[in-house]
């Protein structure tokens, strides 16, 4: 793909989203999208930042982000960690992302939290709800929510922004929308519960944005739309 082909695509693809917000009756600029890069290579988030102008990149595998990061450190991007994290790998992500999509255990809060406070620094994070169920899927599951929220609520080196979810892959994005739906209310019901205000939902990727932005999205975590095919990791 050619350069300019490739920021084309992140421009339609913003434009794609800001078309979806205004349709509700939402502000385009309530909704982001975060660049989900993992596996392409530092040059194309170059492109996509450089002539397209796009802030926010999603990555997926620790080693593979720093790298990234550390080619790229003379941009001004804003990282969102957004795969499965082991927690003994925590220390190297507080303070490396503008946000953790991904929190989904006591334990993962904990060493981040760690990081962040030795760091002195504060590390806005999303808590991940397996909505669904499945079981091979990360995320808490619903009836553990309350309890991780609390957990998180009184560490102080982390700030709870919200909530992120990953659906099943369904061929028909409408089958998506009650998970999204379902991600809204949690997220409305828990900032009640904690008189936090929580402003972001992280939910929707290249097949299934639509409804996500329909149902609250704030984040839109899109890849293959805007990079190609990933490649084999
Ligand atoms: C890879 C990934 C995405 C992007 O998926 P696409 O279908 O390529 O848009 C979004 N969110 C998470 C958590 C991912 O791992």
């Amino acid at each position: 793909m050619s350069e300019q082909e490739l920021a084309g695509r992140m421009i339609r693809v913003r434009d794609e989203v800001a078309e979806a917000a205004e349709k509700c009756g939402r502000s385009a600029s309530d909704v982001q999208v975060v660049a989900v890069s993992k596996l392409h290579p530092a040059a194309d988030i170059r492109t996509v930042h450089e002539q397209a102008g796009q802030l926010d990149f999603g990555e997926n595998y620790v080693q593979e982000a720093t790298a990234k990061q550390d080619e790229l450190s003379g941009l001004d991007l804003r990282w969102h960690f957004i795969g499965g994290l082991q927690s003994n790998k925590a220390k190297y992500v507080a303070g490396r992302f503008a946000l953790v999509h991904s929190v989904d255990s006591a334990k993962l809060a904990a060493m981040l939290d760690k990081k962040a406070r030795s760091l002195g620094v504060v590390q806005d994070i999303l808590l991940q709800v397996n909505i669904a169920g499945e079981e091979q899927k990360s995320g808490v599951a619903e009836d553990g929510l309350n309890r991780l929220a609390d957990e998180v609520a009184a560490m102080d080196g982390l700030r709870m922004q919200g909530l992120m979810t990953m659906p099943p892959f369904f061929n028909d994005p409408e089958r998506a929308r009650p998970v999204f739906a379902e991600l809204r209310r949690l997220r409305e019901r828990l900032s009640a519960r904690m008189g936090l205000g929580l402003p972001h939902l992280s939910m929707g990727m290249t097949g299934d944005f639509v409804p996500a932005v329909e149902e609250g999205a704030t984040l839109v975590r899109i890849g293959t739309r805007i990079f190609g095919a990933r490649p084999q990791k």
